[in-house]
């Protein structure tokens, strides 16, 4: 009865010592497993004495334990744990590492790409390794199209790493993005990748051709003379760039922060909004009404994620404010933080500062799985046969105090086991 005593058979054995030697080295895939916890969270509530079937890289069956069929499978007891989706991080920069390290500007004007590369694979590490096992990556920040070569790096199994949608280099409205602040006569490499008018068309075409799985606009940035955030597309840039998208089943995302900005983004056919933090009542109400879904990564808006410290500034106050306008609305939200500016594996800041500012554990669960899921278009997020089985197991309950998704004791991706 080789099934009721995992790993102990050689071969798991000969596993076992590569991952010692390799942290997040992935071991038995392709097996099938019985996983049994006293909470399974399914995406949706949580339920006790659940187990589920995992058979290569889907879930086969889910529910009590009485009634799923462990025969042909190495049973995994998680014990007293919360078994639940892998986590969602909806806006991530692999690319970049905190800010309090070194500043945007220095990253993107004096780190050699090879390096940023070297760096990006630890973070793809340490955010499967937190329970994050797929990121929307939004951006490479003057990195060109390294974001894709990383996405193969992992799905070949060369590095771990959660799965990966990516947008490439993204794009901007000429003059609007950085590195600035140079002589008028020096034309300065950008950040992201320059569009303006027809040529969006182009530009959007080009970064799908180059393995764009989203595309990123920057629908209002900090430029010009006045300080703050201002427009940068016109509502027809921004049509021309969703629709063109569209012909190849490819969504938009915009980073967008002031009202005209996300009005826009809506009126545009956006399908994720980025920050939002002017956003007003009546600007989510048009978010609710053309299924505009909210990412509105609070730990780069003044949400301290239960880090502490600072008390309460008058930014956080406006963001707070923003953030419970969208949920009373109803806004469907997307879980995710802008990691890259602070680092990597941490990315469960967001959770905590979603809770701290007005959402009960549960939604923001959800708006890290299930709703997550729904919003990317993936087979993710849900506890349920034939979901990926992508799945993580933490200490203590979440649904009552969310930092118990920082205690992760268990990940499995596709399948296959890479913390355990
Ligand atoms: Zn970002």
């Amino acid at each position: 009865m080789r099934m009721h005593l995992p790993f102990v058979c050689s071969l798991p054995l000969v596993f076992s010592a590569v991952i010692l030697a390799q942290p997040g080295a992935p071991r038995e895939a392709g097996s099938i497993f019985v996983l049994k916890a006293a909470r399974t969270f399914d995406g949706e509530s949580m339920h006790e004495g659940w187990s589920v079937r995992v058979k290569g890289e889907r879930i086969e069956a889910a529910g009590p334990s009485s009634g799923v069929d462990t025969s042909g499978a190495k049973l995994i007891d998680l014990g007293s744990a919360t078994l639940m989706p892998g986590l969602v991080e909806g806006h991530s920069h692999v690319l970049l590492h905190a800010y309090s390290e070194t500043p945007w500007n220095d990253q993107v004007e004096h780190e050699a790409l090879a390096l940023r590369v070297a760096r990006a694979t630890n973070h793809l590490r340490d955010t499967l390794m937190a329970g994050f096992t797929t990121i929307r990556d939004l951006g490479t920040e003057g990195a060109g199209y390294a974001d894709v070569g990383l996405k193969q790096a992992v799905n070949q199994g060369i590095i771990p790493g959660p799965r990966m949608l990516v947008v490439t280099r993204a794009i901007v409205a000429t003059g609007t993005y950085g590195p600035k602040g140079f002589v008028p006569e020096w034309t300065v490499p950008q950040g992201a990748e320059e569009a303006d008018g027809e040529n969006l068309a182009r530009v959007v075409r080009d970064q799908i051709s180059r393995g764009a799985d989203w595309i990123k606009l920057y629908g209002d940035y900090r430029w010009g003379p006045h300080p703050g955030s201002h427009p940068t597309f016109s509502l027809e840039e921004m049509k021309l760039a969703v629709e063109t998208a569209k012909n190849a089943g490819v969504p938009v995302a915009v980073h967008t922060s002031t009202p005209e900005g996300m009005r826009r983004a809506i009126l545009a056919g956006a399908e994720t909004i980025e920050h939002g933090n002017e956003g007003t009542p009546e600007i989510y109400r048009l978010m609710v009404e053309h299924h505009v879904a909210l990412c509105p990564t609070l730990t780069a808006g003044g949400g301290r994620g239960g880090r502490g410290g600072q008390g309460e500034s008058p930014m956080r106050t406006r963001r707070r404010e923003s953030f419970k306008a969208a949920l009373d609305a109803g806004v469907t939200i997307l879980s995710g933080s802008d990691v890259g500016t602070f680092p990597h594996g941490d990315n469960a800041r967001e959770l905590e500062a979603m809770v701290e500012f007005g959402m009960t554990p549960l939604h923001a669960l959800k708006a890290a799985t299930s709703v997550a899921g729904q919003v990317l278009h993936m087979e993710i997020g849900e506890v349920k046969p034939g979901m990926l089985a992508d799945l993580i197991a933490v200490d203590g309950d979440p649904t009552q105090q969310i930092s118990a998704v920082r205690r992760v004791k268990f990940v499995m991706k596709g399948g296959t086991i890479y913390r355990q």
